[in-house]
């Protein structure tokens, strides 16, 4: 089931007044359903010691939730250095930070190493002699290659950008051994979206493998293992939950077998996105026009900038029209914004009741990978973002991009080189 009832039954009697204070569109976001999550995930997770989530921050990069987040013990995962920026502003420092980049720049590095540091996750062998200093701790992230089939949204790690290679991941430890690295952890992300639990707990497995592996051939005792994020939520109401108990069941059988095996134990992190907030923000624009073509259109007044994930990937995003969630569906629509973009489109061939001018359209699901991969394409600027408090309250927590906004970038003093400069 898309979007929690709970949610639903906080915000449908409040949203008219919200839509009247606020103006449309927006993005919202649930604070009792995200703490909800967390206290799950933390509670599921409790029995494996040390377990930690870093919350990977491009899903839903707004210092708002992430102190939320932060309350609640979990870390960041970032992978640039604004998203470092961004952690490091709500107070997080060191180990509540891993740097996840890729094809990393120098000065990333020497960014991510300074103002308090954070755990480097290395995405390549070469990058070692490009570190500014000896980090603390190194992890590596691991690329299996045809060892492993990625998950269909991922694809196949052959295909990859990212990480180390199967027959690279021992000479990169002995590297990082060699530099004077103490502590070790390793890491891997190779689902996204995925709903079937056994595959996290197949992740970690070959994790453990290759640990256990390098700690009899290299003796390092590794402090962690990360399986990444990709943890799957149900966009369709066709779609099953991920069994998060199942998943915690299973990588504790195999740590406890571990544990017998090697006399001791890494921690487990786990770097989610789309499963801490994506259900908890929805999508609410306002019914602006109807067009009666070759196909019928329902015209709202947000575009991709809000929401990319339909015109990127076709993924699906279930919608409810606002005081219609009980009438059948009688008509068959795309429902779309004003880019000049044919894939500016929120839904296709999608089912719904009958819309009139004025009418509230909630799009589910929002809450990671939504706002945060909005662009300025066509000129069209970025929506605000609100939070539905445990109070009751809302409050805005993003504001709307503004004309101001858009023209920054061209208001500077030019720079020019003379022609024939020597
Ligand atoms: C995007 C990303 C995540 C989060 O993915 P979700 O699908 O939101 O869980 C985690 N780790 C890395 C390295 C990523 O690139």
């Amino acid at each position: 089931m898309p979007m929690s009832d709970s949610f639903s039954k906080r915000l449908s009697p409040i949203l008219p007044d919200i839509v009247d204070t606020f103006g449309t569109p927006f993005h919202i976001y649930d604070e009792t359903g995200i703490c909800d999550t967390c206290d799950t995930l933390n509670t599921v997770f409790a029995p494996i010691g040390g377990f930690k989530e870093y919350f990977a921050v491009k899903a839903l990069p707004n210092p708002h939730i992430m102190k939320i987040l932060f309350e609640k013990g979990f870390g960041f995962d970032c992978s640039s250095v604004p998203e470092l920026a961004l952690s490091r502003k709500i107070g997080a420092k060191g180990d509540d930070i891993m740097f996840t980049s890729n094809n990393t720049s120098a000065a990333q590095f020497t960014e991510a190493m300074d103002h308090g540091g954070c755990i480097l996750n290395l995405d390549d062998i070469s990058l070692i002699s490009k570190l500014p200093a000896v980090p603390d701790v190194i992890c590596f992230r691991y690329n299996p290659g045809p060892r492993r089939s990625g998950n269909h949204i991922i694809g196949n790690p052959v295909e990859a950008k990212y990480g180390v290679s199967h027959d690279q991941i021992k000479k990169a430890y002995e590297a990082a051994i060699h530099m004077g690295v103490k502590r070790f952890g390793i890491h891997t992300m190779l689902a996204s979206n995925e709903r079937n639990f056994a595959y996290m707990v197949e992740t970690a497995d070959m994790l453990l493998d290759i640990v256990t592996e390098l700690f009899q051939h290299l003796d390092i005792r590794f402090e962690f293992i990360n399986i990444g994020g990709g943890l799957g939520i149900p966009y369709s109401p066709n779609d099953q939950l991920f069994d998060l108990a199942a998943m915690a069941r299973g990588i504790m059988q195999s740590l406890e077998k571990f544990r017998k095996k090697n006399g001791f134990v890494p921690r487990l992190y786990m770097e989610s996105g789309r499963y801490i907030t994506g259900p908890h923000g929805v999508l609410i624009t306002s019914v602006i026009n109807h067009k009666h073509i070759y196909r019928d259109y329902v015209g709202v007044d947000a575009s991709m900038a809000a929401l990319m994930r339909p015109g990127m990937y076709g993924a699906y995003h279930h919608i409810h029209i606002h005081g219609k969630e009980h009438l059948p569906p009688s008509k068959t629509v795309d429902v779309v914004g004003a880019l000049c973009e044919n894939n500016d489109k929120f839904a296709i061939q999608r089912q719904l009741p009958e819309t009139r001018e004025g009418d509230i359209l909630v799009i589910h699901d929002t809450g990671a990978h939504g706002h945060s991969m909005g662009f300025n394409y066509n000129g069209h600027l970025r929506p605000k973002e609100l939070m539905l408090q445990k109070d009751g309250s809302v409050v805005l927590i993003r504001r709307a991009e503004t004309m101001a906004d858009y023209f920054a970038t061209l208001d500077f003093v030019p720079q020019v080189m003379p022609a024939n400069a020597s």
